[in-house]
C-alpha cells in the first residue's frame, strides 16, 4: 500500500536532535511528523550531560520529567592520571550561578522515549517502526521522503525535510557528504556493570575520564539502579593488535588504569560489550535546498568531553526555530542556514580544539593552569558547554602546550550551484 502525506515539516529520526526540532517546531503551531526506524525505548549510547543542556531542555518543556526522573545527578568532571591519581574536580557550581550547573546521567532509552512523547504531546505526530529509505526531490530541492513501515511504503512531503538520523546521518551518506576528521580516528569498546564502586558525596555522580598510558582513555558514568557505565576509547590498531574479542581487549584495558580496575572489582560486568567503529566526521554542508542537518546526522565529535547530545540539542533548537522562519518567509533555500552551519561549527571547533589538546602527549591541565590560572573559566565554559562565543584567548594559550588543529572549512551551506541535485 502506498500513500502520500503531507506536512509543513519532516523530522527523520526522533533521538534527541529530532525529537527537539519536532517539539519546537510543533510549539510554532507547525504539522510536523517524526519518521523512527526503531521502537521506542530503544538501547543508545551517549549517557552523560552538559550543565548547558539544561537551556534547550528547559525551552522544550522538559526539565521537571527530568528532576522527577532517577537520573543520577552529575556536578562535576574529574580526570584520572595513568597512575590512577584523580585531579581536582571540574565543579560546575564553582563556575556557574544557576540550577543548569547541575545536569544529569542518562539512561539514554528512557531520556530519548521522554523526549520523543514530549514532542507528541506539543502535537508532534510520531512515526515508529518508519525507516526513510529515500530524500525525494524535485527542481533541485528536497521535498519530503519515502519510507517503509512493516514493507508498507508510504510517502510524505513537506518544503522542509530535518535530517536528524544520528550517525546514520542519511542525508550525509547518499549525498558523499561524510568528510573523517583528519586526525581523531579512535573507536570505544564499552558495557556496564552493576555493583561497581562510586566516589562519596558530590562525586557519586561525576563522570571521570581516566588515562591510559599514551593511547587512549575510560569513561565511568554512573547511572541508576547502581549500574555503571565503562568505556574505552583508543586507536583501533592498538585495541585489536592481539587480537578483536571485545571482552578480552577490554579487561585487558581496564587493568591499566589502577583507578579503573579499582572502581571495577566489586562490580559484576553484564549484557554484551558494544564497539563503534572510527568516529569523528563533519557533513560537508549543513544542508540544501529543503533540507537541514541536525546532530550527529550533521557532525560527530570524540565524546570524550560528553559534547554530543548537548549540540544535538542545540541543534535540533535552532533548526527548528529556523525553519519555521522559512517556512513563515515561503524559502526554504539552503542560504537560510548560513549562519546556522557557521554557529554550529563554531561551536564545534571549540570542542574540537580541547579534544586535539586531550590527545597530545604533550598537554596537560595541570600544566597549564599553573602558567596561565586565569584560563580556567574559559576551560570551564567549554566543559559545561559555553561553546558559542569567543575563545581565542584561551586556544592560543593551550597552543603553546599543544598542536592545535586548523578549523575544518566544511560544514556550511552549499552556494546555490553547489547544492546536490
Ligand atoms: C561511544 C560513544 C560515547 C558517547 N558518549 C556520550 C556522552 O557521554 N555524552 C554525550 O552527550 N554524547 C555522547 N555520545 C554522543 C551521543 O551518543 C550523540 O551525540 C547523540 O545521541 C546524538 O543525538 P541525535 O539525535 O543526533 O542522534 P541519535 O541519538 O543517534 O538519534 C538518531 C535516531 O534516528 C533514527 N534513524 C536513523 N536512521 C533512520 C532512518 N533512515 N529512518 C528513520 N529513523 C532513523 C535512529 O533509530 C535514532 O533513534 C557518545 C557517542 C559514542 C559513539
Amino acid at each position: 500500500m502506498t500513500g502520500t502525506q503531507k506536512y509543513d515539516a519532516v523530522v527523520i529520526g526522533g533521538g534527541p536532535a529530532g525529537s527537539t526540532a519536532a517539539a519546537v517546531l510543533a510549539g510554532h503551531g507547525r504539522k510536523v511528523v517524526v519518521l523512527e526506524k526503531d521502537r521506542f525505548p530503544r538501547y543508545h549510547i551517549g549517557e552523560s550531560l552538559m550543565p548547558y543542556c539544561y537551556f534547550p531542555l528547559e525551552r522544550i518543556g522538559v526539565i521537571e520529567k527530568i528532576k522527577a526522573s532517577n537520573f543520577p545527578q552529575k556536578y562535576s568532571v574529574q580526570f584520572v592520571s595513568t597512575m590512577g591519581k584523580v585531579s581536582q574536580p571540574f565543579y560546575f557550581f564553582q563556575h556557574m550561578e544557576h540550577e543548569a550547573s547541575t545536569t544529569w546521567q542518562v539512561v539514554r532509552s528512557e531520556f530519548d522515549q521522554m523526549l520523543l512523547n514530549n514532542a507528541r504531546e506539543k502535537g508532534a505526530e510520531v512515526r515508529e517502526e518508519t525507516k526513510v529509505v529515500e530524500i525525494l526531490r524535485e527542481n533541485g530541492a528536497v521535498v519530503g521522503v519515502r519510507a517503509e513501515h512493516h514493507g508498507h511504503e508510504e510517502t510524505f512531503r513537506a518544503p522542509m525535510t530535518l535530517d536528524a538520523s544520528g550517525r546514520d546521518a542519511l542525508a550525509v551518506a547518499r549525498n558523499g557528504w561524510r568528510v573523517p576528521d583528519p586526525q581523531l580516528k579512535k573507536i570505544a569498546i564499552w558495557t556496564y556493570y552493576r555493583g561497581a564502586l562510586r566516589d562519596p558525596g558530590l562525586d557519586a555522580g561525576a563522570t571521570t575520564v581516566a588515562y591510559l598510558p599514551d593511547k587512549g582513555w575510560f569513561w565511568y558514568i554512573p547511572l541508576s539502579d547502581d549500574v555503571v557505565s565503562v568505556g574505552v576509547v583508543a586507536e583501533r590498531e592498538y585495541l585489536f593488535d592481539e587480537g578483536r574479542d571485545l571482552a578480552t581487549v577490554f579487561q585487558r584495558e581496564a587493568q591499566k588504569n589502577p583507578w579503573v580496575s579499582e572502581h571495577l572489582a566489586p562490580g559484576q560486568q553484564f549484557g554484551r560489550y558494544w564497539t563503534t567503529s572510527e568516529y569523528s566526521y563533519r557533513s560537508r554542508y549543513c544542508g540544501e535546498d529543503g533540507l537541514v542537518l541536525v546532530g550527529d546526522a550533521f557532525a560527530f565529535l570524540d565524546p570524550v568531553f560528553s559534547s554530543g547530545v548537548f549540540l544535538a540539542l542545540r541543534s535540533g533548537e535552532l533548526a527548528g526555530d529556523l525553519v519555521h522562519a522559512a517556512l513563515s518567509d515561503g524559502d526554504v533555500s539552503a542560504a537560510r542556514f548560513q549562519g546556522y552551519g557557521e554557529q554550529i561549527c563554531g561551536g564545534i571547533e571549540a570542542m574540537r580544539n580541547l579534544v586535539y589538546a586531550f590527545y597530545d602527549q604533550e598537554f596537560s591541565f595541570r600544566e597549564l593552569f599553573q602558567r596561565y590560572p586565569d584560563v580556567r573559566p574559559d576551560l570551564t565554559d567549554c566543559l559545561i558547554g559555553h561553546l558559542f562565543r569567543d575563545f581565542q584567548d584561551l586556544f592560543s594559550r593551550v597552543g603553546e602546550f599543544a598542536q592545535l588543529p586548523a578549523p575544518l572549512p566544511h560544514g556550511r551551506a552549499p552556494a546555490p550551484c553547489a547544492s546536490s541535485s
